[in-house]
């Protein structure tokens, strides 16, 4: 449940309350006003200060600062609402099961898209072909995402409505794997492409969907990449000026949008604002893209791929940072996070003198080497892959396991953590992020246990460090002054509930 009361009246709120303001660690009570926190104290002490203010009695539940997903693809996940969901499947007859019930209710010739599966999950040795979907999908099309985005699955119908064959050359930064059926990184676009586009209409539903959903699971904000459709972060930004917007969103333009940013920054506004420009370093590591230093993946399958170069980075980067925006930059093998660091070292100085912080996203395995050089930087990253990904770690990167989610080094190296749920690629699940990010348990046993947060820190990341990374002041502590958005728990890590006033 969330509430979205803007009246003048005051109004008090008595709750256990974490402020995550070192000078006030505790309190019972928060009196808010105009959307704003007007006094953190005792029940007393505020009831004497404001005598006629409505009361808001949740004294059974904790009130922190509001958690903000500092790593979604708000739209992406809005449309895969809607979408099949693969999460989970452990075979190739439970997808084509999936597929053939979806195909009943799908006229044919219309599109059959979802995702989630893992192909390590499915038991595949190799890449999958077109086969086992041509057999259920009738003359559909489908085109499935693995659960890291990086890899589509397709069948014959949805190649050729592409005009890919044996014959078609790799697309720049993609694969197509033969015999046919599996497409890596933007090969997977070249089948995308043939989709019809979404209407307006649908983007901005899916919009409202994607954030109305996160709003109702107890986020009070969100950054949004930019791997979507650029009129994704438009139809947020509607909603927002139609006062329909549940969310404070900062947004990331692609690399490629980087001369219409000034036109974009001057649209900003207090609940919608473009603050990041983002760059991929490499792929992922479920679909072997991930850009490895020597040995690479365990299993022979090579080093990965190198997306945007590190010459780029650091020339755009640093028009970004000339423009007020924070290079934000995908980096999930150790060798796309040296190179990406090596590129940021040409930046921080210009980013310092901006007041901006350089941010990298999942920071996923790291050569130990490397894990002092965030300091200063933003990590973010997502602790709620960690369960699904520590059986591939331990076959894939075994080398890595100890500096694999490191957030714990990550934290005492000085960067500031921002955590996220990188959905659709996983469910923003509250419960799911905190538990992994404090236990570390995937596959059956804790992954570095060393690296475990604290329940302290762990909120932190899912508050104060998304505020910090986005530049806000008035998010994630509650202190006079501070925006009232707020989480609710049962427990902390619990069940959550947004509360914005
Ligand atoms: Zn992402």
């Amino acid at each position: 449940m969330s509430q979205t009361a803007h009246g003048s009246a005051p109004l008090l709120i008595l709750a256990r309350t974490v402020t995550q303001n070192p000078g006030q660690p505790e309190a019972g009570a928060v009196l808010v006003q105009r959307g704003r926190v007007l006094a953190v104290g005792s029940r007393e002490d505020l009831q004497a200060r404001a005598p006629g203010a409505a009361v808001l009695d949740h004294r059974d539940l904790i009130l922190t600062p509001g958690l903000c997903d500092a790593h979604i693809h708000l739209v992406s996940y809005g449309f895969s609402l809607t979408q099949l969901k693969l999460h989970g499947v452990r075979s190739v007859a439970e997808v084509t099961a999936k597929v053939a019930q979806r195909a009943v209710s799908t006229p044919p010739g219309e599109w059959i898209c979802g995702g989630g599966f893992l192909m390590s999950e499915l038991g595949l040795p190799d890449y999958p072909t077109s086969q086992a979907l041509d057999a259920v999908s009738g003359n559909r099309p489908v085109l499935l995402y693995s659960r890291d985005l990086h890899l589509a699955w397709a069948n014959s119908r949805a190649l050729e409505l592409a005009g890919i064959t044996e014959q078609t050359p790799d697309p720049a930064g993609g694969r197509i794997i033969r015999p046919l059926g599996t497409l890596l990184e933007a090969a997977a676009g070249l089948a995308a492409r043939a989709m019809p586009a979404p209407t307006g209409a649908q983007i901005l539903a899916a919009a409202k969907a994607g954030a109305d959903n996160l709003a109702r699971r107890g986020y009070v904000s969100a950054h949004t990449m930019a791997y979507e459709d650029p009129s994704a972060a438009l139809a947020l930004q509607q909603l927002a000026a139609q006062g329909e917007l549940p969310l404070r969103i900062w947004a990331c333009l692609p690399h490629s949008q980087l001369d219409r940013a000034p036109e974009l920054i001057a649209s900003n506004s207090a609940l919608f604002q473009y603050g990041g420009v983002k760059f991929f370093a490499d792929g992922a590591l479920g679909s072997r893209t991930a850009w490895l230093h020597a040995p690479g993946f365990a299993d022979g399958s090579g080093t990965g791929i190198a997306l945007d170069s590190p010459e780029l980075i650091r020339a755009l980067g640093r028009r970004a940072l000339d423009l007020g925006l924070v290079p934000v930059t995908h980096a999930i093998g150790d060798r796309a996070n040296t190179e990406v660091l090596d590129a940021y070292d040409d930046l921080r100085e210009l980013a310092a003198r901006r007041g901006l912080k350089l941010r990298i996203e999942h920071a996923q395995h790291l050569r130990p080497a490397d894990i002092p050089r965030f300091a200063g930087l933003v990590a973010s990253a997502q602790p709620v892959h960690l369960p699904g990904d520590a059986a591939m770690i331990r076959t894939l990167l075994p080398h890595l396991e100890a500096s694999s989610y490191a957030f714990r080094s990550l934290q005492a190296a000085g960067a500031v953590l921002a955590f996220g749920s990188d959905a659709p690629v996983a469910a923003p699940d509250v419960r799911a992020g905190f538990a992994a990010a404090i236990t570390r348990v995937g596959d059956g046993a804790a992954l570095g246990a060393d690296e475990a947060l604290s329940l302290d820190a762990t909120l932190h990341a899912f508050t104060r460090g998304p505020a910090l990374a986005a530049l806000w002041d008035d998010e994630g502590l509650i202190q006079p002054g501070s925006r009232a958005a707020f989480t609710l728990w049962d427990s902390l890590g619990g069940q959550a509930q947004a509360l914005v006033l």
